[in-house]
């Protein structure tokens, strides 16, 4: 995976008041460059070489999750993934595909609400809506 800490990267957090700090560009640069959400547990391993404490990646999870840049998704087996809302990653609402055998996680193309086919939950026009998907991955089958 080509993670780039850029210059967009420093825009988006500054854009949302929040101090440029290593750990968070990290974080953010990895999330965007992930085409899936990943755990908590996840991010450690892949940032494992800076040397951040999990409690640190974990703050700045929730902080990213609170401005927005990134989602929090629980996709049914109460582990919480997060995932970039800009950038690379799909922005739009999504659902997920979630291995029954192996419990990869994939995102799947986006969900275009049609507003126009009938009355909708409000929900649903707000954009959210958490939609799972359970099945084999193609590794598995
Ligand atoms: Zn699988
Ligand atoms: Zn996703």
């Amino acid at each position: 995976m080509a993670v780039k800490q850029g210059d967009d990267l420093r825009e988006a957090l500054r854009a949302r008041g929040m101090r440029v700090t290593p750990a968070r560009l990290a974080v953010l640069a990895l999330l965007r460059a992930s085409d899936q959400p990943l755990s908590h547990a996840e991010v450690g391993d892949y940032l494992a070489a800076h040397g951040w404490d999990p409690a640190t990646l974990y703050r700045n999870l929730i902080e990213l999750a609170e401005v927005g840049l990134v989602r929090r998704t629980d996709v049914g087996d109460h582990v919480w993934r997060f995932e970039a809302t800009q950038g690379g990653h799909d922005p739009g609402v999504h659902p997920h595909f979630t291995c029954t055998v192996c419990g990869s996680v994939e995102c799947l193309p986006v969900l275009e609400l049609v507003a126009a086919r009938g009355k909708l939950p409000r929900a649903l026009r707000q954009k959210q809506v958490e939609v799972h998907v359970r099945g084999v991955c193609d590794q598995c089958s």
